[in-house]
């Protein structure tokens, strides 16, 4: 099997949280780790399951878990008290949180996979992890779904604006260019006639006064 499949079918057995609670900034690159080698028993959302499940796959013993496992957990935003900053949308890793700038925001509680990162952005304090119903965090396909959509709509965005940034720059740069070209001989004797005319045409009425 390619690095890259393995890599791929190490995630798809992860819980897709994007917690960061194994030290990796997501399940992906905790992925990686463990096909270059790392432990298998750092995912404290997955807990004994993740690594009997990870152990058959990769033929390693299963350990003990490395971490504490956590009561599962949705994210509740205290509505009243949010200032519209936006921050926690901008954290949320699955696109969890609705809301527009200075306005309210909320959180849809079914695709919230209680990673918790939204917490700390909030300049108020106003968001609660509060206890899940047993099986809303348990579906890892719908959360790396989601978590894919985000990243290519993000890369779309991003993308979009280097190009709107290219085509203003080069914009400018020809502008300039333009102002900077030394003019040909043609052109300075077309300004000279032009320059010329103008004179002739605005002497042209007193001229006819004197006659
Ligand atoms: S709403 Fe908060 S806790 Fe829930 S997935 Fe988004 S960032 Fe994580
Ligand atoms: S980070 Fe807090 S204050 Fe800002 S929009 Fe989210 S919930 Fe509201």
């Amino acid at each position: 099997m390619e690095l890259i499949d393995t890599i791929e079918a190490i995630d798809n057995l992860l819980p897709q949280t994007q917690c960061g609670d194994c030290g990796h900034p997501g399940c992906r690159p905790y992925a990686e780790a463990i096909a270059k080698g790392e432990p298998i028993n750092r995912c404290p959302p997955g807990g004994d399951k993740t690594i009997v499940a990870l152990a058959a796959f990769l033929q390693r013993d299963i350990l003990p878990l490395d971490g504490i496992t956590k009561p599962k957990t949705v994210a509740f935003i205290r509505e009243e008290e949010c200032i519209g900053c936006t921050k926690c949308i901008d954290a949320c890793p699955v696109d969890a949180i609705l809301g527009a700038a200075k306005h309210m925001h909320t959180v849809i509680i079914d695709e919230c996979t209680g990673c918790n990162l939204c917490v700390d952005p909030c300049p108020v304090d106003c968001i609660d992890m509060l206890p899940a119903i047993s099986d809303q965090l348990d579906k890892p396909m719908h959360y790396k779904t989601r978590l894919l959509a985000r990243n290519s709509r993000l890369q779309r965005i991003a993308e979009q604006r280097e190009k709107l940034r290219a085509s203003r720059k080069q914009k400018l740069e020809s502008k300039t260019t333009e102002t900077l070209k030394p003019k040909s001989k043609l052109d300075e004797v077309r300004d000279a006639i032009a320059r010329a005319k103008a004179k002739k045409s605005a002497l042209a009425p007193a001229s006819s006064d004197r006659s």
